[in-house]
C-alpha cells in the first residue's frame, strides 16, 4: 500500500497517511488540512461518542454546509412544503439551515439516508480535539464538491412526500463548509450512530 507523507502546515511534523483520505490531521498539534493545491487549514469539529456506545468504533467525516434559502415561487398541494417550512423564518419566503453530506466514499442510497437524517434533524454532542485513537473513514469528497450536491440534499428531502410537492424555485447559497466527524459503531445492521 502506498504511503503518503505529507509536512502540517501548522507545526512541520510529518504525516502519514496510508488511506486515499483526502484531509490530513496532525496529531501534535490538532490541525485539520486538505491539499487541493496548497495545504490549506480546515474547520472542524470532532463528536465525542456517547457513553454507552458499544461496538467497534470510527469517526465518519461530513461536510456541514451552513446554508441560506430564498423561495421564488412554488406550487405545493396541501399548501405546505414538506421539509423547507421547518426552515422558513417568520412565515416569509427565505431561512437558513444546515446540510450535512457524508464526505466518504458510499453508495447513492446511504448517502441520500445520511444526508437526510442529519439535516432533518442536526446532531447535538460534545466536541473533542482529536480522534483518541479511534480509526476514521477517508474523505473523499471536497469541498466545491459537497457544496454543487447541497441541492440534491434539499430536493431529495422534499421529495420524501410524494406528489405533494409540484414545482419549487429557489436558490440556494453556501456560506461556510465545516468537516464534522460523527461518531459510529459496526453492528449487524451496518454503520450506526453512536452519540
Ligand atoms: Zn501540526
Amino acid at each position: 500500500m502506498k504511503v503518503i507523507q505529507v509536512k502540517c502546515p501548522s507545526c512541520n511534523t510529518p504525516i502519514y497517511s496510508k488511506e486515499r483520505d483526502r484531509l490530513f490531521f496532525c496529531d501534535k498539534c490538532n490541525t485539520l488540512h486538505v491539499r487541493d493545491g496548497g495545504a490549506e487549514k480546515l474547520e472542524y469539529e470532532i463528536a465525542e461518542f456517547g457513553k454507552s456506545a458499544q461496538g467497534e468504533k470510527v469517526y465518519m467525516p461530513f461536510w456541514r454546509m451552513y446554508s441560506s434559502f430564498t423561495i421564488t415561487s412554488k406550487s405545493v398541494e396541501g399548501g405546505q412544503l414538506f421539509r423547507l417550512s421547518s426552515w422558513l423564518k417568520g412565515g416569509g419566503n427565505s431561512g437558513s439551515l444546515f446540510i450535512y453530506l457524508p464526505a466518504t466514499d458510499m453508495d447513492t442510497n446511504s448517502m441520500k439516508y445520511w444526508s437526510t437524517t442529519y439535516t432533518a434533524n442536526p446532531p447535538r454532542y460534545a466536541t473533542r480535539l482529536n480522534f483518541g485513537g479511534v480509526r476514521r473513514l477517508a474523505a473523499s469528497m471536497n469541498r466545491e464538491e459537497a457544496k454543487s450536491l447541497a441541492d440534491f440534499v434539499v430536493v431529495t428531502m422534499e421529495a420524501e412526500k410524494p406528489g405533494v410537492l409540484q414545482r419549487l424555485d429557489y436558490s440556494l447559497t453556501v456560506n461556510d463548509a465545516k468537516v464534522v466527524y460523527l461518531p459510529f459503531v459496526y453492528t449487524q445492521g451496518g454503520l450506526t450512530p453512536a452519540l
